[in-house]
This record gives C-alpha cells, structure tokens and sequence, in this order.
C-alpha cells in the first residue's frame, strides 16, 4: 500500500530528490547533511488544522506557496444518514479523543460517565495541574466541537488585554469582518427563537433584563436553514436536540472544514494530511526546520514510519497547549535552544468557568442548541467585569439532575471574566511531558472569582433563583504560552528564528475581554498572516 505522505508529496515534487537536488547545487551551503537523506522537503508546513491552521492553510494556498497542514485527527464529513457523530445519549469512541470513558466526573457527575472504544474522536479532554481543559480534535479543530459562539469584544476590554500594537480599529474595520464573511455568521433568526426549542434562551434574556445587566445579541457559525429542517423533520434533530460538543449530525455548525480548509484545499497548493500527530519540531542546519509526525491510526496507534518533514517556513497551530508544549518541549531538549524564557509562560483560560443555574420559569432545558444567542455583561461589578453567555445543557445532564431533585428548570452557562495570565507550563525531562501549571488557589485570581459570583449572586437575587453549579477548575478557552510581543512579535515571528510562527490562540496572554475566543483568534491569525506574507517574501524555493 502506497503512504499517502509519499504519493502526495510526490505528485507535487517535494520529496528528497528536491532537498537533496539542491543540495547538490550548493544552495544549502556545507553543513551536515545526514538528515536531509531521511527527510521530505515541502516549502511550508502547518501543525493543526484548528482555526489559526485555517486562516494560516488559506493565506499560504492562495499566495501559491506549497503547503502541508499536519493534522493529528481524522476528517469529518457529514453523512446523509446523520450518524456522523456520537450523541450525548449514545456516547461512543467518536466523542472522545483517545479516552476509554466520557468525561463527566469532571463536571463532578461520576455517575454519568460510559465506557467507550478508544479512538481518534472530536473532544480532548486535557488534565492540567489545577485546571482540566476540553478542546478540538481533527480536521477543522476546535470548529467541531465548539457552540459556534461569535464574540467581538468592547473595544475598552480587548484594549485592556491586547497591547497597543494590535489595533482595535483594525481589527473591526477589517479582520472581523473578514472572518464573518467567510463563516457566515449570523445571529438567531426570530422565528427559531421562537420555537419552543429555544424556550431556555428567552428566560435568559429576561432574567438579564430583571436583574439589569445589559444584553446584545450573538452571531452564531450556524446554518440556521439546516436548523429550520431539523424543526420540520427533515434533518436529524442535532441543534434542536440540545447536541453541540460532539458535533452537530444535522450538519448546521459551519465548521473549519466546510469553508477555510475547503478553500485553502481548493487552491491546489495545500495538502491535509488527517492522522498525522506531530511530536517534535527542530531547527535543522542552514535554519530549515524539521517536523517529525507520527502517522497514527483510528485507535491511536503508531502506523507505517516516523515521518520527518523539513520546511522553510513552519506555523504552529495546535492550539494553545499543544503549541506551546511543543515549543517548551523543544527548547527543553535542546532542539530550538535559543527559545527566549516567554516561551511558556502567560497562560491562563479566558475566565470561562462553567455555570448551571435551576429554580427558574420553565427552560425547555436539554433543548435548542448549539448555543449562546445572547450575551449578557456586568460592566460595573466591583470587582471586575464579567459575561455570562448561554449553553446548552446536555440533555442526559439535565435528565439526571433532574432525577436527583435538582430545583426544576436548569439552564447552562460558560461565565467570562479577566484572569491574571498565572498559567505556565514546564517540562519533565523524565516522561519527556509537557505540564500545564495552574494555580488555581493563587490569591491573585480571587478577585475574578469573586466578579464571577457577584453576577450570578444578582442574577438570583433580582430572579429568585440559584446557581447549582460553578466549576473553576474546568475550561474549553485555553489561552497564551507563546504571547504576542513577548514570545513572539506582534505578527506571530517566533523571537530569534526567522520562518517560524505562531498562528493560534497561543499568541493571546489568558483573555480575549469578555468574549468567546475563536472569532479574535480567527481575526487575530488573519492579520499575522497579512504581515508575514506582505514582509517575509515567502517563496516556494529551497
Ligand atoms: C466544547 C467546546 C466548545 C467551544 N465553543 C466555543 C464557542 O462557541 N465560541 C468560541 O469562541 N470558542 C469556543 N470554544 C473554544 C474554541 O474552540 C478554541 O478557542 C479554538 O478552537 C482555539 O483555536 P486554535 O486555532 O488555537 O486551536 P484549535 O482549534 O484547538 O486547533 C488545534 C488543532 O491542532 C491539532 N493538534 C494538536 N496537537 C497536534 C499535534 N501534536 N500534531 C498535529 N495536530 C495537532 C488539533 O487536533 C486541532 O485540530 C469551544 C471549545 C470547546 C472545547
């Protein structure tokens, strides 16, 4: 059987014949050689295919630079007979990345938790030192598992986290926008709203209202038409259905793969190759660099030989841990010895901190999903601003809360606020690991906290209800260990090594103010990508 690496590569001419060609003419100059003979040779390579991979995959194909997107999970196309995906009721190896259980006791619901099959499923499930972190695996990332939440942020909060150099103005004149373009975004249409699906979202707006925080609406990366089949019986209810994070059978999310990565695909200059899982990158001699990727099976084995890819430019896109875990990892062992000490460092989850509240009018909860059509802010909390954006409540979660007499009618949140960036990750020279370290009994985040309670406190007070659930220790926002300007300059260069990036949500130190992340860090790899092609005269050759 041929190795799809190898037939791909070749078909395009990028295999060692054209490293080592150029070799030959000189054009490496004189060092040492040896890796080169075990290397395939492609101009650019991206790790991940999540959103900063998306951007970064699409830029690079239509600027005709050739291009390969490392991808360590499988592709996922709809299917007409809608079991695309697993489903909260009927849990299966498709939900979970590589586990052999699903993952609620970490919502503090053991009871709930299945066996399943081992497989290269959508949803990760990381345990850092103080914080457990949920994030996207497979082609288009984060972009199937997520509840298609668009948040810009107010321009006084994103100048608050952001440094000065990343200009707000910009950012809503043109990169914003850009990115709504392309996902077709767009809030929930009135007559779905309506529905009682949706009943959940409607007391949510009026309990923001009672308790008087102010409320805009949300754009959303939804096929609301698809939504509208699922009503009329003509699709697998999926959104309706109270399904989200592990992926929408219906097809309405407009995941990654159905747009960024379809056109970056369709340039002809860009390869994904799924299954592929990058364990090391390095700086070769004459400062090309090398991946080595591991090409994995279904069940997460090591199949066929270590690849070892060697690009002039290289993008690192796994997401926030997995790219920073490789840069930690690599500095550590010598491999990228001149990372500066930022690399690792500023870390922290966006204050995203998962809230279920009951004893409220009749939610419909477990329904009308994928989530989110409203934000509700309290600006003027004293001890820091915060956002509450709605979720679906996993209909099995609400049925078993349900039948230990939680109060009637739940609904579920993530809570937002500002963190201080305390998150940091190390290396263990012993297992090879990369740790995520989060102190989450630090002083210095009580004030978030405190921000975060004070909002539900006035939620329930002014509504008579009651917040049953506030986990700090969980998120899905992970944000920073390769911050802008710090790690990186402010287009994403990695400080002292010239051709590679940071393209993902690596860059932002912990918060994106008050605003679920992926839209800023869509918007935010969009315009690194504008300054590294306007400046680094990337080109296809040797
Ligand atoms: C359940 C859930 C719901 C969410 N909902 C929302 C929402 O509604 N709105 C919002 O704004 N945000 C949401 N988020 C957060 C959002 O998904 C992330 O902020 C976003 O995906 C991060 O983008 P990224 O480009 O940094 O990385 P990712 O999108 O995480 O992409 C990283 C990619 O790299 C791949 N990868 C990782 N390591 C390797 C490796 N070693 N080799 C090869 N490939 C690798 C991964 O498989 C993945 O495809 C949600 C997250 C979760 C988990």
């Amino acid at each position: 059987m041929t190795n799809p690496l190898t037939t791909q590569l070749s078909r395009r001419q990028f295999l060692r014949g054209g490293i080592l060609a150029a070799a030959g003419a000189g054009v490496l100059g004189s060092g040492p050689l040896v890796w080169a003979y075990h290397s395939d040779f492609v101009p650019a390579v991206i790790i991940g295919s999540g959103f900063g991979g998306a951007v970064a995959a699409l830029r690079l194909g239509q600027a005709g630079i050739d291009t390969v997107v490392l991808e360590r999970g499988r592709r996922w196309p709809i299917r007409r007979d809608g079991d695309t995906f697993a489903t909260f009721e009927k849990p299966d190896g498709r939900a979970y990345w590589l586990r052999d259980r699903t993952g609620e006791a970490i919502l503090g619901l053991p009871q709930l938790e299945k066996p399943i099959d081992r497989y290269v499923g959508v949803l990760e499930v990381i345990q850092g030192n103080g914080i457990f972190i949920g994030a996207g695996a497979g082609v288009g990332g984060g972009s199937l598992v997520f509840n298609a939440i668009i948040v810009k942020p107010r321009r006084e909060l994103f100048e608050r986290v952001f440094p000065r150099a990343i200009d707000f103005d910009e950012m809503e004149d043109v990169y914003y926008p850009r990115v709504k373009r392309i996902l077709r975004s767009a809030p929930i249409p009135d007559d779905i709203l309506a529905t009682e699906y949706y009943r959940s979202s409607r007391v949510s707006l009026d309990q923001a209202r009672t308790a008087g925080f102010p409320t805009r609406p949300v754009d959303l990366a939804v096929d609301w038409d698809i939504v509208r089949d699922e009503i009329a019986g003509r699709r697998t209810p999926s959104a309706i259905a109270g399904q989200s994070f592990y992926g929408l059978n219906s097809g309405a999310k407009r995941s990654l793969d159905h747009n960024y990565l379809a056109r970056a695909e369709a340039t002809g200059n860009v390869e994904i190759l799924p299954l592929h899982s990058v364990a090391a990158i390095e700086r070769g001699p004459n400062g090309l660099y090398v991946v080595t990727a591991f090409h994995i099976s279904d069940d997460g084995q090591v199949v066929g030989r270590t690849r070892r890819l060697v690009c002039k430019y290289l993008f690192l896109a796994a997401g926030s841990i997995g790219t920073t875990s490789l840069l930690v990892r690599a500095k550590a062992t010598g491999a990228l010895p001149a990372l500066n000490d930022h690399v690792g460092q500023r870390w922290a989850a966006n204050g995203d901190i998962p809230v279920t509240r009951g004893a409220l009018p009749p939610t419909n909860a477990g329904t009308g999903g994928p989530a989110g059509h409203f934000i509700m802010e309290d600006l003027d909390n004293p001890f820091g601003p915060t956002s509450l954006v709605e979720l679906v409540l996993p209909p099995h979660i609400n049925a078993a809360l349900s039948a230990v007499g939680a109060p009637p009618h739940l609904a579920n949140y993530a809570s937002l606020g500002i963190p201080p960036a305390i998150g940091s990750f190390s290396y263990d020279h012993t297992t090879d690991a990369v740790d995520l370290n989060w102190p989450a009994a630090d002083p210095r985040l009580a004030n978030f906290l405190a921000a975060a309670q004070q909002t539900l406190s006035v939620l329930d007070q002014r509504n008579g209800s009651l917040t049953l659930s506030f986990n700090p220790a969980v998120s899905a926002h992970p944000l920073g260990g390769a911050v802008l300007g710090k790690a990186c300059d402010f287009a994403g260069r990695v400080e002292r090594y010239p051709g590679l990036y940071v393209v993902d949500g690596a860059l932002i130190e912990g918060s994106t103010g008050l605003a679920n992340p992926f839209f800023t860090i869509t918007a935010l790899a969009e315009r690194c990508m504008d300054h590294i092609l306007w400046r680094d005269r990337l080109s296809n050759g040797v």
